[in-house]
């Protein structure tokens, strides 16, 4: 048993009180089994929290974990001319060992900045499932499907996610899966009906990119000779939904995906990165859709830190809206962790710090200039907190990082090697 003493708990649980002091929580296995003042229980373990605050691990909604590789490569690209020129020819020279090596770079960067859930949509998923096993975080991912080189690619890739599933599901607790669907851009009609089919027999949720810049729409539109809202609307009316970027929708479009079963996954530095725009997710909040959080991959969105990610949507809304008020910083937390637990269908295990949840879970540490004094906790944490200042960070009751230091016997340095060997030899 673990026990973590005398934290500044933030549970993002609607049962407790948004900010409490002097807490103590006991975790047993990968359980939290208590939450209180001065439990005596005797443990394994104490993590002294005095001056620290425990929340919740961090949840990234959307992401293509191994391209770390090609963090800052879209410099001067539009979406379409990056993935084209760019991406795809190095993709196409990754090899099983190179996905597996830059997911570890990922999930190494994911436990140092506080986020312990991560939704994945990209290929060769089994590597990357052996990364998120050997370094403990938890993952949601895919084989992504789509029918760029024809229907029957289309059928093998939803066969591919159905072996993948049948040989991992239910057998660790921080594995589950979901349709990535990769965009109604590079599939058809024929293919996502059996995309939307295959999903709602085996009860998935369905990830999807969508609305990401005007490139796209106008390819749907000759896809389909349809408007995308229309085309989710007529073939994903039944499926649980989360639609990566929303940037591009009118207030028609958000009216109707309110009367739908989707969440979005927000993604603002990526979409700033590549010039899409700003989703209007105060006008969607408004309308009562779920929003979280994501980076998208390194190669648009930077990198993993998700603390940043919540300090550019609350400045945008503000800024965008000129008004002050949007977006108070509990609205912008609870994007970053139990909203997008819902969204990912996960909200009766992790997103909150509650008795009888996962023990996902993250101490900040404030005592730093750029963090004091403290004003207002909430603000500071969205605002001003980085992913350098978690100091411990625990997955399914596992210590993964403790005062800063990796607990995992994967040599950090090594990995840097390797990954740059790996960019070395596709970009060749
Ligand atoms: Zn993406």
């Amino acid at each position: 048993m673990i026990k973590i003493k005398n934290a500044t708990l933030i549970s993002m649980s609607d049962k407790r009180e948004k900010i409490e002091n002097n807490i103590d929580i006991l975790i047993d296995d990968n359980k939290i089994i208590k939450i209180g003042r001065n439990i005596t229980d005797v443990v394994d373990k104490e993590i002294d929290a005095t001056g620290k605050i425990v929340m919740p691990g961090l949840i990234n909604t959307h992401s293509h974990v191994p391209m770390s590789i090609f963090k800052e490569s879209a410099d001067g690209y539009c979406l379409q001319d990056w993935l084209t020129k760019v991406i795809w020819p190095k993709e196409d020279k990754m090899t099983n060992e190179d996905v597996y090596y830059a997911s570890i770079l990922s999930f190494l960067e994911m436990i140092k900045t506080g986020t312990t859930t991560i939704n994945d949509m990209y290929f060769m998923t089994d590597d990357i499932i052996k990364a998120a096993l050997d370094t403990g975080v938890r993952l949601q991912t895919t084989r992504t499907l789509m029918s760029g080189k024809g229907i029957e690619d289309g059928l093998n890739r939803i066969k591919e996610l159905d072996d993948l599933i049948n040989k991992y599901n239910n057998k660790y607790d921080t594995i589950t899966f979901n349709a990535g669907v990769h965009g109604l851009y590079t599939t058809n009609r024929e293919y996502i009906k059996l995309c939307s089919k295959y999903a709602k027999e085996k009860d998935l949720l369905v990830h999807i990119h969508y609305c990401e810049n005007n490139g796209e729409l106008e390819d749907i539109k000759n896809i389909y000779n349809d408007d995308a809202i229309n085309v989710l609307e007529s073939e994903f009316r039944d499926n649980n939904l989360l639609l990566a970027h929303a940037v591009k929708l009118t207030d028609n479009d958000i009216e109707r995906l309110s009367n739908m079963n989707a969440s979005i996954s927000h993604c603002p530095i990526s979409n700033l990165k590549l010039g899409c725009g700003v989703a209007k997710i105060s006008e969607m909040l408004k309308k009562g859709i779920n929003i979280t959080l994501g980076t998208d991959g390194q190669g648009s969105g930077c990198n993993y830190d998700l603390f940043e990610v919540m300090k550019f949507t609350a400045l945008l809304q503000k800024g965008i809206k000129e008004e002050p008020l949007e977006l108070p910083a509990y609205e912008v937390l609870k994007m970053a962790t139990i909203n997008g637990a819902k969204a990912l269908k996960l909200d009766d295990k992790i997103g909150s710090i509650e008795e009888g949840k996962v023990a996902d879970l993250i101490i900040l540490d404030l005592n730093e200039l750029v963090t004091q004094p403290i004003n207002d906790i909430l603000a500071d944490i969205v605002y001003n907190v980085k992913g350098s200042n978690v100091d411990t960070t625990i997955i399914n009751g596992k210590i993964l990082m403790e005062n800063k230091i990796l607990k995992t016997s994967i040599d950090e340095k090594s990995i840097f090697v390797k990954c740059k060997e790996i960019i070395d030899r596709i970009s060749a």
